[in-house]
């Protein structure tokens, strides 16, 4: 079994799920007293926040690139970095690194094709209809950073998926529920409400699923939320780790 480095405190709510979500994984593949070998190294979230506020990208890179360099020596096979916002800086973090990092855009485009959402547009007109390879769309809810800026949609766009994002005014709401709320552990029933207010907009919109894309949204909804299938980045990556540590799958590919 590889040895698993989660990179997290970003925030801690989320990273105790990821701890969790691991070792149910391996529990349930490998059973017995198994459990995960993992090196957990979690930072203090109001400095890389700060950072976030100010746009000082450059410095989080650099933060996150020692605390994956600490990973490493501690003996971590590979990196799972605990939030999707701070993929922003994939490129900083693993400038000189050893080890490999499981990209969490990848690991979610890799589980929307699996689950056949992808790809079955039909051509129009056609009877019996034509498969062409087109490419169905998914909602994308994260942090404003995440939702607004190119370098995660422009990752699942790389895979081939149509990614469509809330308007201006729902950003707004998903972002400050996030930060307001769910980064200090606070869950409440008039923001899951928000939130599916949210949801049921982005598939009016077109959406043929949704892509929890922050790693505290599935604190708050679940796939009972939303109509339409649903892409928990959490879960997903949690399990991929496990997969990947236990040599399930290989890394899934950057493109
Ligand atoms: N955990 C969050 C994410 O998945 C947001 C917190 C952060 O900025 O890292 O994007």
């Amino acid at each position: 079994m590889k040895t698993i480095g989660l990179l997290g405190g970003m925030s801690w709510e989320s990273s105790a799920e990821y701890y969790r979500l691991v070792n149910e994984r391996v529990r349930e593949l490998r059973g017995g007293f198994h459990s995960a070998r993992i090196v957990l190294y979690s930072v203090d979230f109001a400095v890389i926040e700060a950072m976030q506020a100010e746009g000082r990208w450059d410095d989080a890179g650099q933060e996150l690139n020692r605390a994956a360099r600490a990973l490493e020596a501690a003996g971590a096979d590979f990196v799972v970095l605990c939030t999707n916002t701070m993929h922003k800086v994939a490129d900083r973090l693993t400038e000189g690194l050893g080890i490999p990092l499981l990209h969490l855009a990848d690991t979610t485009a890799a589980a929307i094709k699996a689950s056949g959402l992808q790809g079955g547009i039909e051509t129009g007109g056609t009877k019996g209809g034509i498969k062409a390879g087109g490419i169905k769309r998914v909602g994308l809810l994260g942090t404003g950073f995440t939702m607004a800026q190119p370098f995660y949609r422009e990752r699942l766009a790389a895979h081939g998926l149509d990614v469509l994002v809330p308007d201006e005014a729902d950003r707004e709401t998903v972002h400050r529920i996030i930060y307001d709320e769910l980064v200090h552990g606070v869950v409440t029933g008039e923001s899951r409400e928000r939130y599916r207010e949210v949801i049921a907009r982005i598939v009016a919109a077109g959406a043929d699923g949704v892509i929890y894309g922050c790693t505290e949204i599935e604190l708050l909804v679940g796939p009972e939320d939303s109509p339409v299938p649903t892409f928990p980045t959490t879960r997903l990556h949690a399990e991929a780790a496990v997969d990947y540590a236990l040599g399930r799958i290989s890394l899934p590919p950057a493109t």
